[in-house]
């Protein structure tokens, strides 16, 4: 009981972190650029991970919608590239700085999670304190389709790794994809052990998405800069797994997992992977931390 109210108080303490990052100044202008993936796909970043805006036949399909405060900018720019009404709202997971901004949207939208991401949703406050307004109205378990030909899009879920509802959302006609914080970036990943993620299984599923989801060439990544391809998910889940591999390796030393940590950077053969490493849910250590945890159940 007690460790779980520290736990509570560190993710608490993350939680501010992630306030700190990008302060709510309510007078900042909130600038979405644009970058233009396929004709009718684009990205549109700034103010917390990467929107992605499909345009189909008869509407607008969105994914991820940022930090508090962003869905209309994100709203406003998409009048700019589509006369079509948004229809649809998917999130790739449940961190704040993906789903805030849904309660900004219509509430005829229709918004569509993993079920374990609808179970993190609801204990979000914002969503309590906006009578519910964007919270998830349907779910899928393992796969779902929506819609068919050119506007169809697949939805996986493989298994915990940086929350335990991580979505892929595929977009076959145009042979791309949006992977979220499953893969946000080139560098050590977080993990969200209070939202169910995993150290301990989470290059198997980066290696189940890359076995399991076929014809994408093309990643929408839910931090980076560019875009990244179907190659960079194989030595991203790579890179996951020799981080594992280490990581066991110190704890089963008997390493304390802040010595260990220590003494953890990238190896030389990933390059351009980021050596900086977040402290949100405890740095390196607090991956140790959680895959201890693991490596006990
Ligand atoms: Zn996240």
């Amino acid at each position: 009981m007690k460790r779980g109210l520290v736990l509570g108080a560190l993710l608490a303490l993350g939680a501010l972190a992630v306030v700190k990052a990008q302060p709510p100044d309510p007078n900042a202008p909130k600038v979405v650029t644009v970058d233009k993936v396929k004709d009718n796909l684009w990205v549109l970043k700034g103010g917390g991970g990467n929107t992605a805006v499909f345009a189909t036949a008869n509407g607008v399909v969105v994914v991820d919608a940022k930090n508090p405060g962003w869905g209309t900018p994100i709203l406003n720019k998409i009048k700019e590239l589509t006369p079509k009404p948004v229809t649809m709202l998917i999130n790739t997971h449940t961190h704040g700085d993906h789903v805030s901004g849904n309660v900004e949207f219509p509430a005829t939208v229709d918004v569509v999670v993993q079920e374990n991401t609808k179970a993190n949703m609801e204990k979000m406050d914002i969503f309590k304190q906006n009578n519910n307004r964007g919270m998830a109205k349907r779910t899928f378990k393992d796969r779902m389709t929506l819609g068919k030909g050119a506007d169809q899009i697949d939805l996986y879920y493989f298994g915990p790794g940086h929350t335990n509802g991580d979505a892929i959302v595929v977009f076959p006609a145009l042979r791309t994809a949006h992977i979220g914080d499953l893969f946000a970036s080139k560098g050590l990943p977080l993990v969200d052990g209070a939202n169910g993620g995993s150290v301990l299984h989470y290059p198997d599923t980066l290696n189940k998405v890359h076995a399991g989801v076929k014809n994408v060439d093309t990643l929408i990544n839910g931090h980076s800069d560019t875009t990244t391809t179907w190659a960079d998910l194989k030595e991203f889940a790579d890179f996951n797994q020799d981080f594992l591999t280490w990581a066991e390796g110190a704890l089963k030393s008997g390493k304390a997992p802040e010595a260990a940590a220590a003494e953890w950077k990238v190896p030389a053969k990933y390059t351009g992977y980021s050596s900086q490493v977040s402290t949100l849910f405890g740095g390196v250590a607090g991956r140790l931390t959680r895959l201890q945890e693991e490596m006990k159940k």
